[in-house]
């Protein structure tokens, strides 16, 4: 089934507004199977989108339309809609007592404008409202479906879920769509495609899906099926044969992002964790304290910035910052090993770089150590050479020190 999607309202396109239902419908849909072609907004006017309303009817079987079904002038989802198919709009009654009900219940008289919210297609579906005043309206005509959703967001999500939802249910497969996401680290996205091209190019059922976003990659594995189950099943070998190839990049699966995974792995092992940061300025606790539950896996940490503050707060010699510089492999160990026996952690990282826009102590711009000590162990520290803007070059330095204690 082929299915577009109409926001109209000329709100959205004079960007008041923005476009979220088409959002949220296509992700909808795409639960139920039902793959969406074209996403488009229009304004409220009458010959455009007549214009997109005759177009629609000849390239797709399913169009839901949002927006415009209010009392005023300028709301003509329903009248275009009818006008390209040639219907007669008729009243609902039960619509109309609704309408009634809900002005009189107020004390107040019924507005005549409003009237207009009660006319249906005849041999539709009405969609109830329980939100608002307008119906939803649906109606099937020469292999095409319309549906008519009402602008107001309180309106149109319990409108969809209730009503139109079942309602597609039955006219459509029943096929579903289930997505799988592996998260990587480490790796470039050309670097990681190139690695499994003929894999992503001949793979169909389920298709794979490179992004990439500040550093990471993610591969979005989709199965079509009759079931979740059924798709699941598909997408298990062709997981195991991308895991073959870049498993050892890989740190997270669907919505856990790298902070995510890390409370969740130390919260699994019953570890603990301390952060010393110098040119991540704090992003590192912050990233691990937006997840809920991190209090469990994270001490503490501190922000050493200047070199008196690398040895006063994290416990870094002062004649080691003199021989190596606070920007160095030296005081990243430092950093680490003083900030975890000080807060006696399990773990501590620590970050120590030039996030530019100038070069400090003669180093380079995107120059960053990252210190990891463990209980037990000697403290091992990575150089990294990163790029970009100072704001780049944080997030990364933060991100790749997270995944240092994810590897
Ligand atoms: P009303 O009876 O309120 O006029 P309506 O069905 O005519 O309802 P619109 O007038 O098009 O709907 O939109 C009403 C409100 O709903 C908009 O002001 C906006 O806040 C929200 N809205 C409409 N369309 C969208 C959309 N595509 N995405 C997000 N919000 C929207
Ligand atoms: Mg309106």
């Amino acid at each position: 089934m082929r299915a577009e999607l109409v926001a109209v309202g000329t709100e959205i396109l004079l960007g008041q507004i923005v476009d979220t239902h088409s959002a949220y419908l296509s992700r909808e849909l795409s639960k139920l199977g039902i793959g969406v072609y074209y996403h488009t907004s229009v304004g409220d006017n009458w010959s455009r989108l007549k214009e997109l309303v005759e177009q629609a009817t000849s390239r797709s079987d399913l169009v839901i339309l949002s927006g415009g079904l209010g009392p005023t002038e300028d709301d003509l989802t329903k009248e275009v809609v009818a006008e390209v198919l040639g219907l007669e709009l008729i009243e609902h009654t039960l619509s109309k007592e609704f309408i009634e009900a809900s002005f009189t219940e107020r004390g107040m008289s019924v507005p005549p404008s409003n009237y207009k919210q009660a006319l249906v297609f005849p041999n539709g579906r009405v969609l109830a409202n329980p939100n608002g005043t307008a119906p939803g309206v649906a109606v099937t005509q020469s292999d095409t479906t319309f549906i008519l959703l009402p602008g107001p967001p309180t309106e149109l999500y319990p409108m969809f879920m209730n009503e139109a939802r079942p309602f597609l249910e039955e006219i459509s497969s029943g096929e579903t769509v289930t997505s799988h996401v592996l998260r990587f680290y480490g790796i470039g996205e050309s670097h990681l495609v190139a690695q499994m091209e003929d894999l992503i190019r001949d793979q169909t059922n389920p298709t794979i899906a490179p992004l990439a976003k500040e550093g990471e990659v993610t591969l979005r594995l989709t199965a079509k099926a009759a079931t979740e189950e059924e798709a699941r099943k598909l997408i298990s070998p062709v997981k195991k044969k991308v895991l073959t190839i870049a498993g050892r990049f890989l740190y997270g699966e669907d919505e856990d992002t790298l902070e995510i995974s890390l409370v969740k792995r130390l919260t699994k092992v019953g570890k603990t964790v301390a952060f010393a940061e110098s040119c991540t300025g704090g992003l590192l606790a912050e990233m691990v304290t937006s997840v809920s539950g991190a209090s469990t896996v994270l001490e503490g940490g501190v922000v050493s910035y200047s070199a008196t503050a690398k040895q006063e707060l994290a416990g870094v010699p002062g004649e080691l910052l003199d021989e190596h510089g606070t920007v160095s492999m030296e005081t990243a160990l430092a950093m680490a090993d003083g900030i975890r026996k000080r807060l006696d952690t399990d773990y501590a990282l620590s970050t120590t770089g030039v996030a530019g826009p100038d070069p400090v102590e003669g180093k380079p711009v995107g120059l960053v150590y990252i210190g990891l000590a463990e209980r037990g162990y000697p403290p091992r520290a990575y150089r990294l050479d990163l790029g970009g803007s100072r704001e780049k070059i944080q997030i990364r330095a933060a991100k790749h020190a997270l995944f240092t204690l994810l590897e």
